[in-house]
């Protein structure tokens, strides 16, 4: 394992040879010489090979959807069309993202010219919200001579301003906020015009996989699911921060001890699990057992600590960044995190009745993912959590030291 530390304080680390980080280590910023050193120059495909490709190593995105690419680029129309890059990594616990970005800044650019050239497009667009990312991005557009096509936006911070959907409706002019379900981005994208959409990770294993061909892509991670992933590990694992590691690996390869202590998968729309038994990095396992690989974070609080805390203030954080046009959800979320700080503090089965109603009420109403990703994220706390809830409905508290691993935007307490 190589344990480096970037110039933006994420300490980041990868389990044998790294490949999207590949160069980072010695570098903290790969520049487009050691970039072509290390991947050599982006190898452009035809759309029947990249679809075949993505198809036979199983690329499934890692926005948080998990949705096979080969799908989304089958289901492209030909014509003129857009590539949207989201980089706009709103989930407040992962660092992924933007790591990639100012690291490896090059192999996003390939990934979204092969793309593009696989498509027929020349309209590329990459959707950021923080400013380092941006400035990388910045930078290895001008050190390159082949992305004329490529325009760099800062977008809004915001848990739902980085859906792709508002990211869309953002750059269209309208707004940064969800459109509905159902506006697909592949009929309704940038400019109106059908986009292939997907996350920056996405496109550096489109990069990657181009560059490799389909058996030295699959020489590492596993059968159902070749290659490796970024995650962002925080609080009691081995060693926080970004990580690359091959898909397949048991999950508690990454946290050793605390075989039964509570770990959140996903992020702040992901699962709480009481142990991580069996599981494994593999996305359609983990969504098959309830606890979807999602934004890629995996966090563990120390032990001896409440864990309640960590419910109740990310609870209360989701229902502040409702965008407020569903009422199910502009409503019904604030109500939910009142409902949990009120079982953290004591309140009885009555209370947990009415949580259960409630997240019945939210659940499937919205006009975006946040509602369902939130009431994820509590009902599983509930389920998973379940001792820890029975010492606070029986003293009014476990007594422990309120655990603060799991960040907020500008500090919310
Ligand atoms: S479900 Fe919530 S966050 Fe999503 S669009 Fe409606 S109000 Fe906004």
């Amino acid at each position: 394992m190589t344990v480096i530390a970037d110039p933006s304080q994420t300490t980041v680390h990868t389990f044998g040879a790294p490949r999207l980080l590949a160069g980072v280590a010695e570098l903290g910023r790969v520049d487009l010489g050691h970039h072509v050193a290390l991947h050599g120059e982006p190898v452009l495909r035809r759309r029947s090979w990249l679809s075949g490709a993505t198809r036979d190593v199983n690329l499934l995105g890692r926005g948080g959807a998990g949705f096979p690419v080969a799908d989304k680029l089958d289901a492209m129309p030909s014509g003129r069309v857009n590539v949207l890059v989201n980089g706009s990594e709103s989930e407040p616990a992962s660092r992924k993202d933007r790591t990639l970005m100012s690291s490896a800044p090059h192999l996003v650019l390939d990934g979204a010219l092969v793309a593009a050239h696989a498509l027929g497009s020349s309209d590329i667009t990459i959707a950021v919200h923080d400013q380092r990312s941006y400035e990388s991005l910045m930078l290895a557009s001008q050190e390159r001579r082949d992305t004329a096509g490529v325009r760099i936006v800062r977008t809004p911070d915001g848990f739902v301003a980085g859906e792709i959907r508002s990211v869309i409706n953002g750059l269209n002019g309208e707004g940064y906020m969800p459109g509905g379900r159902r506006i697909l981005p592949h009929h309704h994208g940038v400019d109106a015009r059908p986009s292939f959409a997907s996350n920056v990770e996405t496109f550096a294993h489109l990069a990657l996989l181009s560059r490799l061909g389909v058996a030295d892509y699959a020489r590492t991670g596993s059968t159902s699911e070749p290659g490796t992933s970024l995650l962002t590990l925080i609080g009691d694992v081995g060693g926080p921060g970004v990580v690359e590691v091959p898909n397949g690996i048991p999950l508690a390869s990454l946290l050793p001890g605390q075989a039964d202590a509570p770990v959140l998968i996903g992020g702040y729309h992901g699962t709480w699990v009481r142990s991580l038994g069996g599981l494994a990095l593999d996305r359609v396992a983990l969504r098959a057992v309830g606890a979807p690989l999602g934004a890629g974070v995996i966090a563990r609080p120390y032990a001896g600590t409440c864990v309640l805390t960590e419910v109740v203030r990310v609870s209360n954080w989701l229902a502040s960044e409702s965008a407020g046009q569903c009422g199910p959800c502009f409503f019904g979320l604030p109500a939910l995190a009142d409902d949990v700080a009120a079982l953290a503090a004591g309140a009885g089965a009555d209370r947990l009745q009415s949580l259960a109603r409630r997240v019945s009420l939210v659940r499937g109403r919205g006009a975006c993912a946040h509602p369902d990703g939130s009431v994820q994220f509590i009902s599983s706390a509930i389920s998973a959590l379940g001792d820890e809830f029975e010492a606070h409905a029986r003293y009014g508290s476990c007594g422990r030291p309120p655990s603060d691993v799991l960040p907020l935007p500008g500090g919310v307490a």
